[in-house]
């Protein structure tokens, strides 16, 4: 039952991370107007903005004009109910109920992780659909990570050497290839990642980003989908390493020292 209530609080905020994420790119304004179907216009009433029941009850089809709604909206509502769930989970574990004082520490963590599972969908998608890196998410990224983290105790200095790997892993290739490989985008990310991590745990998400994306090129270089050539969105597997990181980089590095 508790977790049905998360799952159901994170296809909510699913519904808003699609909104920002389609109205940032259409330029629209994120708050205050009212959300409207893309083909008819019309403006949609409480009843159509339901995360997932009004997709179904619907059949995927716009309530006036019965156009298809696009698959990205359900998909994202269930995909964030199902992560929230999964950093709730992951820490409930801490808690211990001995000792209140330690208790609002792991719910600052918990409160810090869902707010970054936010960002990283929005990160995830938008290079997943448009291959783009928005300055505009990640410096209010950076500056949130940074703050919350400070308060939860992690040291300037880790955050700034996490900030510095991130940044600097990608500012080499950057080099390495003129600029060919990744974007300037990727650089911040790469920041980014370090301020949301710390140092320790940006090498385990950046270990994860190049393990997925490799294993993603190869399939779809045998899929026939890609070319070598062809643009890979890196700041969506950084995202996703990013989220592995967030949840179990120390079972990773304990892993990783128990096999050397
Ligand atoms: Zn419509």
């Amino acid at each position: 039952m508790f977790y049905l209530f998360i799952f159901i609080f994170g296809t909510i905020i699913g519904s808003f991370l699609n909104v920002v994420v389609i109205r940032t790119h259409d330029g629209g304004r994120i708050i205050k107007s009212r959300s409207q179907c893309p083909h008819c216009q019309h403006v949609l009433g409480t009843i159509d903005l339901i995360p997932l029941i009004s997709f179904i009850s619907q059949s995927g089809q716009c309530r006036y004009c019965r156009q298809p709604i696009a698959w990205q909206y359900p998909l994202v509502e269930l995909v964030t109910g199902f992560l929230f769930v999964l950093v709730t989970y992951n820490i409930i574990g801490w808690l211990d109920w001995e000792n209140l004082f330690y208790n609002s520490a792991v719910f600052l963590i918990w409160l810090r992780n869902l707010i970054f599972v936010g960002f990283l969908i929005i990160i995830f998608i938008y290079d997943l659909k448009w291959y783009l890196i928005l300055d505009k998410i990640t410096w209010p990224a950076m500056v949130i990570a940074l703050i919350l983290n400070l308060i939860i105790g992690f040291s300037w200095l880790d955050l700034l050497l996490g900030a510095v790997v991130g940044f600097g892993f990608f500012a080499l290739q950057y080099i390495v290839s003129n600029g060919r490989w990744i974007g300037g985008g990727d650089l911040r990310l790469g920041a980014l990642a370090g301020l949301m991590l710390g140092l320790k745990a940006v090498i385990v998400a950046l270990f994860f980003a190049y393990i997925i994306g490799a294993l993603i090129s190869v399939f779809l270089l045998i899929w026939g989908r890609k070319e070598l050539k062809s643009q890979i969105p890196f700041g969506t597997f950084l995202a996703l390493g990013i989220f592995l990181a967030l949840l179990w980089s120390q079972e990773v590095i304990n892993w990783y020292l128990s096999i050397l």
